[in-house]
């Protein structure tokens, strides 16, 4: 079955006002930790960047314990749900 990934809690970890761009931790509910980069657009959307995953954890879906870009495939997925927890900070 493909990955889905769910999340259970996103925050943010911190926000420039003066540039735009934002940082939130998110954790899924197979305990795997990303963290997204949001730029702001001048419409006040908030456009994600990058994700990385924090390494607490082997990856959910390579099973590899350092560097791989297998959450770049549900950066918007995981973006769109860590949004609807957090809001676009000010
Ligand atoms: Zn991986």
């Amino acid at each position: 079955m493909a990955y889905q990934p769910q999340v259970v809690d996103a925050r943010v970890v911190s926000n420039n006002p003066k540039n735009g761009l934002f940082e939130i931790v998110v954790k899924l509910k197979d305990r795997t930790e990303c963290r997204l980069m949001y730029d702001k657009e001048a419409n006040g959307g908030a456009k994600v960047t990058h994700i990385n995953r924090l390494y607490k954890e082997p990856c959910p879906i390579c099973r590899k314990d350092f560097l791989c870009n297998c959450m770049s495939r549900f950066i918007d997925d995981i973006s769109a749900q860590a949004l609807a927890k957090t809001g676009t900070p000010e």
